[in-house]
């Protein structure tokens, strides 16, 4: 039985990062009444593998701004064999309610994403997601002014140089993992 690898070393192991479009099913033919917008969608899917289908749980972080785009990646990295063109039945149960069309695919660590415009410069800076390291923490940094703000606490915003931790910008395992969605509204591709 696999079990669940939640060690931080692991979240931020690099992994592969399919940029999808979406064709959800219509009602009649077996398809969601409602489809999923925004956030974080988990379903499953089948992969031919050695003559079996197996079948794989898949998590999509949806597009803020359409419904038919999301960044998809499996929930267990097993080095599955993913091409350009290919398609991933999306399965909830026995039940196929869409499909996922792979048309890029990259590495997680040419993605990033951003909140919004920082306000402490005026709009300048875009407000980075990232993870505090020694406290395991989400926050957001400006890449401008470099004035960190905290998700969840009162803590005033300080500059990142007072917070003494070392950071990294987080990636998707991360935002599904610590529910980060809400804050990794925009992506930032570097290839
Ligand atoms: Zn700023």
């Amino acid at each position: 039985m696999k079990t669940i690898n939640t060690q931080q070393s692991s979240l931020q192991q690099p992994f592969q990062v399919f940029q999808v479009s979406l064709d959800w099913l219509s009602v009649d033919k077996g398809g969601r009444k409602h489809i999923p917008h925004t956030g974080i969608y988990f379903c499953t899917t089948e992969l031919l593998q050695d003559e079996d289908i197996a079948s794989w749980s898949i998590v999509l972080k949806l597009s803020q701004q359409t419904p038919h785009e999301a960044w998809l990646w499996f929930l267990f990295d097993a080095q599955q064999q993913v091409d350009l063109g290919d398609a991933f039945d999306l399965m909830e149960g026995a039940r196929c309610v869409g499909r996922a069309l792979v048309y890029d695919i990259l590495d997680s660590t040419s993605l990033s994403f951003w909140y919004d415009t920082c306000t402490h410069c005026q709009g300048q800076g875009r407000l980075q997601l990232c993870m505090a390291e020694r406290q395991q923490r989400a926050f957001l940094c400006c890449d401008t002014c470099y004035f960190a703000y905290w998700l969840s606490d009162q803590i005033p915003p300080e500059p990142l140089n007072a917070l003494k931790t070392s950071h990294h910008l987080a990636n998707l395992r991360e935002v599904q993992y610590y529910r980060l969605a809400e804050y990794a509204l925009n992506t930032t591709i570097e290839k």
